[in-house]
């Protein structure tokens, strides 16, 4: 089907308590993989590209090869969102270039300006027909949180969380509940953990409104161990359990961010096929592999944790 926005995805998962995979890729063969599994399970998806991505893949293909893709796979309903917009204009750059969805990633500027940024990126997007996701709170670890005479430390404060919504009309929400970026989410050692109290006061407050989860990998230790048995240097990363994420979903959480977790799976994979085969060269024989582990990997977590296996409306 045609690439829609996340508006009726969003509004459907939140009636039936699942979530909605979002899923980074970095070249169009990884967004293939994606899409097949999307496709193979008729689910829906979100599809994202980061900024560094955006100049690696070059905008002028991606909403065209994404159009090529919904005719590939009709059974995907997806939405191509920008991941962490770090200023306006390129989230009005992805506006223009056909992203039916885009994040402006201001959370790191004083209230205020982050507030002024999202409302600019909303007046644009919503002119043209996007949706805006925006983030409110530090996305970073349970190590950074440090200030122990407030509840809330880095996270998302909820009563902060209602204002922002009101004031900026954007259509969902990134929250800080104790996700965090890249491969290495928590110390060794640590028990992973997740604010779900916080998640719980910010859903009554903003009840059905879409919460986004940012760095919510799993780094499954299977294909972890694949990366470091082929001369791979990943010691200790580790993600958020599966069955948190099914409980943050359960919870309202509308929208799962996974990066690491495919890039893991195409390495280990990549890594196993060049240790196994060194006379090997071929492109296609280097990453035939890698693709399929995507595709297995995504139709995991859909058929998992997310629960939205048959979600799609075609
Ligand atoms: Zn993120």
């Amino acid at each position: 089907m045609p690439l829609v926005t996340t508006t009726e995805m969003f509004r459907r998962a939140h009636e039936g308590k699942y979530g909605i995979g979002a899923f980074n890729f970095d070249n169009f063969d990884v967004m293939r993989a994606i899409l097949r599994a999307a496709d193979n399970l008729k689910a829906p998806v979100i599809i994202m590209v980061s900024s560094g991505a955006w100049k690696f893949m070059n905008p002028l293909y991606i909403r065209a090869f994404c159009d090529i893709a919904a005719k590939e796979f009709p059974n995907a309903e997806f939405a191509l969102h920008l991941d962490h917009g770090k200023t306006v204009e390129i989230c009005k750059q992805a506006v223009d270039a056909g992203f039916t969805s885009v994040i402006i990633d201001a959370s790191a500027l004083p209230y205020e300006e982050n507030i002024k940024a999202t409302k600019e990126v909303v007046e644009y997007a919503h002119a043209r027909g996007v949706v805006v996701e925006s983030e409110l709170g530090a996305i970073a670890g349970i190590e950074d949180d440090v200030n122990v005479d407030d509840k809330y430390g880095c996270f998302t404060h909820p009563d902060e969380a209602v204002d922002f919504v009101k004031r900026t009309g954007i259509d969902s929400l990134a929250i800080a509940i104790g996700t965090a970026h890249g491969a290495y989410k928590f110390k060794p050692g640590t028990k992973p953990t997740l604010r779900f109290d916080i998640l719980d006061e910010i859903e009554a407050k903003l009840p059905g409104f879409p919460l986004v989860l940012h760095g919510a990998s799993s780094v499954p230790q299977d294909a972890l161990a694949l990366v470091n048995k082929y001369g791979g240097n990943m010691p200790a990363a580790i993600g958020i359990p599966e069955s948190m994420l099914e409980e943050a979903c359960k919870r309202g959480v509308g929208k799962i961010n996974v990066g690491t977790d495919l890039r893991v799976a195409f390495t280990g994979q990549l890594r196993k096929v060049e240790a196994e085969h060194p006379e090997a060269y071929e492109l296609r024989t280097l990453f035939t592999p890698g693709l399929e582990a995507i595709t297995a990997l995504v139709e995991s977590k859909i058929k998992g944790y997310l629960k939205s296996e048959g979600k799609a409306v075609i």
